[in-house]
């Protein structure tokens, strides 16, 4: 289709009209009709603005292949009238007019450049996808619009319904709306879910193949996979099948050579399969899709911020992305899409993908905003504001990295580490590495880290061992293993067949070096020395230290797992090359989902820490503690001294005996809960408890201190005291620690008015029964009480003592408070009654 027949071409004078009455202009269309590649030409071709166009983008990938295409269009040199810039690379010149730039390269420019002259117009493209970048961007450019430049234009594309909200974010703005064309699209579900062990790259080929057999509607292939890896498997797959035979078949994703991602969009006389991640979702239009095959997953960046690790999983995508994916195979005709899930799991899924601003880590934005001067994030204008949680956990490690007053603006160390276009982190480490001159160091430890891995993963006992020859087995820290590996390569000019022997990727070796000129030249501009010159392993490791000291961990020796600050725990990457070191830290902290889909927290590029680095470092974050605990398999308290950082024990030693106090209160807590029990508290304990309890309640003139839950447990607690075991506390005295809880002039008050026997009027002496939130009571047999005309009471007469009448058997008669009544009233019917069973007894 030549571009001027692109339904975008509908929108043209609307365009213009709008852009004549304001200055902020909503654009919805369909992928493929032509937004990305004419709105902003439309706007140069017009005149529509004064200045560069700028074009934000969510992904590396596109921003390169659009800005090539739209530079093609116009017959005109890439980095010419059209140009791009993404994080580490920019292809653009003073004559750019249209320039196509990640999101975060335009929100660091603000800060250098705050009402943004010499840029005309902002098009932000791709917006329901909601990535960060683009929201704060939007957010910030409509400030300054309001606030110093009523000229900037500011249009919002996308390829959804926007809906009310960005609508109402906007106002006042124009909304111009094309349907597109579109042909229909059949879609079909697997009629049962695919079984536990088959793979998603055997589905998607399954899948393929029936199709084929059955009749497929021709043209091209898009076969939609979560990642890299499934990319390749898929590849693998369809170039071994009989029924791809005859196709091209061709991967596409952000880590392949701008050559072979050139590939994947060029035209070729043979049908093809392109595999991709979503990139082809919305961001980049392949041409001639008839057919999709949609794995339904995405591999998903999410930031936990109860953990603060990165997680990267493969997620199931939302109703909205599969529909998006499915849109592909109708573009210009009726297609057909495979989505390799059941309808049912189609109908459990979300409605949407939940937007950046709500999971990834918000540190690097944080910063940049408050550069900007932003220095109550809270109350910064978001479209939708990410989790309290979440920005408390990005100010901390800016405050933490010392990159933010605990306040909140923003210090002169965050200005200086802004410098750098890297994750706050590892410019920390790089102004770390000023101090210990090692600054050609920690930058190419920058650079190795920001792509992909330098070193392949899945290699065989041959590279192994030839990397073992070169680089050695064991280090003090995994970035000196990589950085040997780089100079290696580099040594080897970064020839593919030297690469590979040691397993090193070697275009990403290449990539690291432009990278790493990237920090030099940076970092000269700042003022610091960048000699390479050897610098002593030590330095490099503080380096990371200061960048990462909330990764730091106890490694548990003889094995991998791992306990870190803030009470996590994880396992140490099985590649690692630092050994035997009992304390780490971890560049990289994630959690991963394992073969067994297990998850699994995995701490990689691992440096040993050694302690008196801390001290020298970070004197305010280590103490000495003690940690107490009751083993409940020794039965025994066991106590370790401890010293810490911030809540990470560091080194442990035994403590014996363990510190009284906080034994007895472990061991008060056995007993209290029955696990444990005292010989010697018996009954009489009991009692004597009630009695003080009673006396304390009916005579609180007497001011005898009561016996609650709290005294009971400080009561246990004394008994336990010096004693460490279940089997010693057993045997622990009782009856001395528990009167001793009164003075002895409140005993004998007790004694005395709450007595354990009673005298009654006859002379008898009979056993005093206590219960709680009942009288005390006095079982008595009928002859005992011949001569008791009065109730006894307790209590100083306060309290009527209940009686319990037994017959000669001690069956009970009567129970009552009131014993006149009972001779009165029913002793005579008793009397009668048992007189006639028991004769000999003597009745009165
Ligand atoms: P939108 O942004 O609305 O999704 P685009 O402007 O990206 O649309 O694409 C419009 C059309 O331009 C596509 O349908 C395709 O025909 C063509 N096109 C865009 N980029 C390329 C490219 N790199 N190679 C070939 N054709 C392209
Ligand atoms: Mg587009």
């Amino acid at each position: 289709m030549s571009p001027d027949r692109l339904p975008i071409y509908d929108l043209e004078r609307a365009l213009v009209a709008a852009l004549g009455a304001g200055n902020r202009v909503v654009v919805e269309a369909p992928t493929g009709s032509g937004k990305s590649t004419q709105i902003p030409q439309m706007l140069l071709d017009h005149g529509l603005c004064d200045g560069q166009i700028v074009v934000l983008q969510p992904r590396r990938l596109a921003t390169r292949l659009l800005a090539a295409r739209v530079a093609d269009e116009r017959g005109a040199r890439l980095g010419g009238e059209v140009g791009y810039q993404i994080r580490f690379e920019d292809v653009s010149s003073a004559s750019t007019r249209i320039k196509f730039v990640t999101e975060g390269i335009l929100l660091r420019h603000i800060i250098s450049n705050p009402t943004l002259r010499g840029i005309g117009a902002i098009v932000f493209d791709e917006f329901h996808e909601r990535h960060l970048y683009g929201d704060i961007t939007l957010a910030r450019a409509l400030q300054i619009q309001s606030k110093s430049r009523p000229d900037l234009r500011i249009l919002v594309m996308s390829a959804t319904l926007a809906g009310a909200a960005l609508e109402q974010y906007l106002t006042p703005c124009s909304r111009l709306v094309s349907a597109g064309r579109m042909f229909p699209v059949d879609v079909r579900y697997l009629p049962r879910p695919p079984g536990e062990r088959e793979t998603v790259w055997a589905s998607a080929l399954a899948a393929f193949e029936e199709t084929v057999r059955a009749g497929d509607p021709g043209g091209d292939v898009l076969v939609f996979m979560p990642g890299a890896y499934e990319i390749g498997r898929t590849l693998q797959a369809f170039n071994t099948s009989p029924a791809a035979k005859g196709f091209v078949v061709l991967p596409l994703h952000g880590e392949l050579s701008p050559r072979d991602q050139d590939a994947a969009v060029s035209r070729y006389d043979r049908r093809k399969i392109v595999i991709s991640t979503n990139v082809a979702e919305t961001s980049l239009t392949i041409d001639g899709i008839r057919l999709v095959i949609d794995s339904g997953l995405a591999r998903m960046a999410r930031y936990d911020a109860q953990r603060g690790i990165n997680t990267l999983l493969v997620e199931k995508i939302s109703r909205a992305s599969a529909d998006q994916r499915s849109g592909r195979a109708g573009r210009t005709a009726p297609g057909l899409c495979l989505r390799l899930w059941t309808e049912r799991d189609h109908r459990d899924r979300a409605a949407h993908e939940l937007p950046e601003v709500k999971r990834v880590d918000l540190a690097e934005m944080v910063l940049m905003l408050k550069a900007q001067g932003v220095s109550d994030v809270r109350a910064f204008p978001w479209f939708e504001a990410p989790d309290a949680q979440a920005l408390g956990r990005a100010e901390q490690l800016l405050v933490d990295l010392g990159a933010v007053a605990a306040e909140g603006p923003i210090t002169a160390l965050g200005r200086r580490m802004l410098a750098f276009p890297v994750h706050p982190r590892y410019a920390r480490m790089l102004l770390a590495a000023a101090e210990r001159d090692c600054v050609y160091e920690a930058s190419l430890i920058a650079a190795l880290t920001q792509g992909r891995d330098l070193l392949l993963r899945r290699t065989d006992s041959r590279v192994d061992d030839a990397r073992a020859d070169e680089l050695g087995e064991e280090s003090s820290s995994d970035f000196l293993m990589i950085m040997r590996a780089w100079h290696y390569a580099e040594e080897q000019r970064f020839q593919l067949e030297a690469c590979q022997r040691l397993g090193i990727h070697a275009q990403t070796a290449r990539q690291v070096g432009q990278l790493l000129d990237h920090f030099l030249r940076i970092a000269r501009q700042q003022g610091l020395s960048v000699v390479p010159h050897a610098a002593p392993e030590d330095a490099i490791g503080q380096c990371v230290l200061a960048g990462f000291a909330d990764h730091l961990a106890r490694v548990e020796p003889g094995t991998r797992r791992c306990e870190l600050v803030h009470g996590r725990r994880g396992v140490l990457a099985r590649e690692s090359t630092v050994r035997k070191s009992p304390l780490i830290v971890a560049a990289d902290v994630r959690e991963v989902e394992q073969r067994g889909k297990e998850l699994n927290v995995l701490l990689s590029l691992a440096t040993a820490v050694r302690p008196e680095w801390l001290e020298e470092m970070f004197p305010d974050a280590l103490h000495d503690g003690v940690a107490v605990r009751y083993d409940s398999v020794d039965r025994r308290v066991v106590a370790e001294s401890q010293r810490l950082f911030r809540d990470l024990p560091l080194d442990r030693r035994r403590l014996d005996p363990p510190p009284a106090d906080a034994a007895a209160e472990l061991l008060a807590k056995e007993v209290l809960a029955g696990r444990i029990v005292l010989k010697e508290w018996d009954h009489t304990v009991e009692q004597w408890i009630l009695r003080v309890n009673g006396l304390s309640g009916v005579c609180p003139d007497l001011q005898i201190p009561s016996i609650g839950e709290s005294e009971r447990q400080s009561l246990i607690e004394q008994i336990c005291h010096g004693v460490y075991s279940a089997k010693d506390v057993k045997q622990r005295p009782v009856w001395p620690v528990v009167r001793a809880w009164l003075d002895g002039a409140h005993v004998q008050l007790v004694e005395r008015h709450m007595p354990e026997r009673l005298e009654l009027s006859n002379g008898r002496r009979v056993r005093v029964t206590y219960a709680p939130h009942a009288p005390p009571s006095i079982a008595v047999r009928i002859q005992e009480l011949y001569g008791v005309t009065e109730t006894p009471r307790v209590a100083r007469g306060r309290l009527s003592v209940c009686v319990q009448i037994l017959a000669p058997n001690q069956r009970p008669v009567q129970i009552t408070q009131d014993l006149p009544s009972f001779w009165r009233e029913h002793y005579p019917k008793v009397k009668q009654e048992l007189q006639r069973k028991y004769p000999k007894h003597e009745w009165r």
